[in-house]
């Protein structure tokens, strides 16, 4: 039977009692619905074609070989009111304009103001160059692979929207002291203390392993592993945000394309979480913490016999593990308060001092075989910097995400630093994400300056001493803010 067979009186009530069902059912007119938390994830591809350059190290060799590929990783939430997206890239740091354009055309398209949009690089060693710019703040055309990166960034965000579904969210708080490791250390013996500028340093970064000389570590370790996770009202799991404190693993073959325990752990919580071949698909995302002194090396023993990618595999399971433990006893919510602030902060640049010049400008007038690579490397810096701008202006930027605050450094910040913005935030816990909104190297404090060391050189720290100090003073002012709404 169909309705063309019916009576118009009864064809009428059937198309009344369909109009019914369409209305609300529950509460009066009157009342406004309650307003419904959703979630969506979603990830892009943005792999290179080998023979690109390899960065991270003093050695630069082309990409032979893709172990596995590069993503950027979406998250995208909405408690109805205010919509936020959070994006991290498999990449060593990205330079603020490449973040600044991505944010401008998801504004334009997707109307989330940049306050709203958290990015950031995870830091692995494996992958091509998207930090480009000689001098903080000075950037010139984008590279092809820069433009890449802002399409597929943009591409990744829009898959996440359309991804968005009623979800739940909570998070967990876990433990990994085994991995983190201070890698500025007292020694000794002052003469394995010396600058490349010949100064007489008060601690080594990465001092010869089970050395007689080794002393203690200059700072801290922040063992701890924060996550946000997102699921499905009926229980699957759409997205989990780590963030752990721990620079990057390594024992990576020169020349392959990886994005470190970062990616590894991203398919270590899928599978754990049972969540293979969704749809949507499961998206795992570790963000780097404040791990600018932090490396996965114990000097206190020899170098431990590992396979390629052993090590990175070990410290994905570890971390994963911890977070799945904790996942158990989290108390999903259907509602969280989002919001977020952004600050423009200007930093005085570094300068060198003329006596910096003269010795930058001997090691480069000598035959490159007779001078060592750190030392030429740092030559080429000293001088860059005397022709940079005097200031830049960088982005600080707190996200609330219900109980939890999130801290954007565009830096390589120290443990320190992450641990007293988690001891100091307003809010019931606090994680930092590193390299976020730009990357400008190091961030030391005004103390880890006065003991001197690779991270504190100039070159590889490009803003004043005291710039540390007035960004958590920045993050602070908005994570009051934030708390208060
Ligand atoms: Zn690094």
């Amino acid at each position: 039977m169909n309705s063309m067979d019916l009576n118009p009186v009864v064809r009428l009530g059937m198309v009344l009692g369909a109009l019914l069902c369409l209305l609300p059912m529950a509460g009066s007119a009157a009342e406004p619905e309650a307003p419904v938390f959703r979630a969506g994830a979603a990830r892009a591809n943005i792999t290179p074609p080998l023979g690109c350059d390899i960065v991270g190290n003093f050695e630069v060799p082309k990409a032979t070989y893709v172990h596995d590929d590069l993503h950027v990783r979406c998250l995208v939430l909405d408690d109805g009111t205010t919509r936020l997206a959070l994006v991290l890239c498999d990449n060593l740091g990205v330079d603020q304009n490449v973040f600044d354009e991505a944010k401008r055309r998801l504004q334009e398209l997707t109307s989330i103001p940049p306050e709203h949009i958290l990015m950031a690089a995870i830091h692995t060693h494996s992958g091509p160059a998207a930090r480009v710019s000689k001098c903080p703040g000075g950037y010139g055309e984008f590279t092809a692979y820069q433009q890449f990166m802002v399409d597929r960034i943009v591409d990744g965000v829009q898959c996440a929207i359309t991804n968005l579904e009623p979800a739940q969210i909570g998070w967990g708080r876990g433990e990994e002291p085994s991995q983190v490791n201070n890698r500025r250390w007292h020694l000794s013996d002052p003469a394995l203390m010396v600058s490349p500028f010949g100064a007489q340093d008060q601690v080594r970064m990465n001092p010869p392993r089970a050395h007689a000389a080794l002393v203690e570590p200059a700072g801290p370790t922040d063992p701890e592993i924060v996550f946000i996770a997102v699921r499905s009202v009926d229980g699957r799991p759409i997205a989990l945000l780590a963030n752990y404190s721990l620079h990057y693993v390594g024992g990576v073959p020169g020349g392959h394309i990886s994005a470190d325990y970062f990616g590894a752990f991203a398919d270590r919580i899928q599978q754990l979480l049972g969540a293979d071949r969704q749809e949507p698909p499961f998206v795992g995302m570790l963000s780097n913490g404040t791990s600018g002194d932090i490396n996965n090396i114990n000097f206190r023993v020899p170098t431990p016999k590992r396979e390629p990618y052993e090590q990175i595999h070990r410290v994905a399971n570890m971390v994963a593990a911890e977070v799945f433990r904790v996942y158990q006893t989290v108390e999903f919510k259907d509602q969280a308060k989002l919001g977020g602030r952004l600050a423009r902060l200007t930093l005085g640049v570094r300068k060198p001092d003329e006596a910096q010049v003269q010795w930058a400008n001997e090691i480069l007038a000598k035959p490159e075989a007779e001078v060592d690579i750190v030392k030429r490397s740092y030559a080429h810096r000293t001088l860059n910097l005397l022709d940079c701008p005097d200031h830049v202006d960088v982005w600080v930027q707190a996200l609330r995400i219900g109980d939890a605050g999130v801290a954007g450094i565009p830096f390589e910040t120290f443990a320190e630093t992450g641990l007293r913005l988690k001891a100091e935030s307003p809010l019931p816990v606090t994680f930092t994400i590193s390299q976020a909104n730009g990357g400008f190297g190091y961030l030391p404090t005004p103390a880890q300056h006065e003991l001197g060391g690779y991270e504190t050189w100039l070159g590889t720290s490009k803003v004043a001493v005291e710039s540390e100090p007035a960004i958590v003073d920045t993050l602070f002012r908005q994570f009051a803010e934030l708390a208060a709404e």
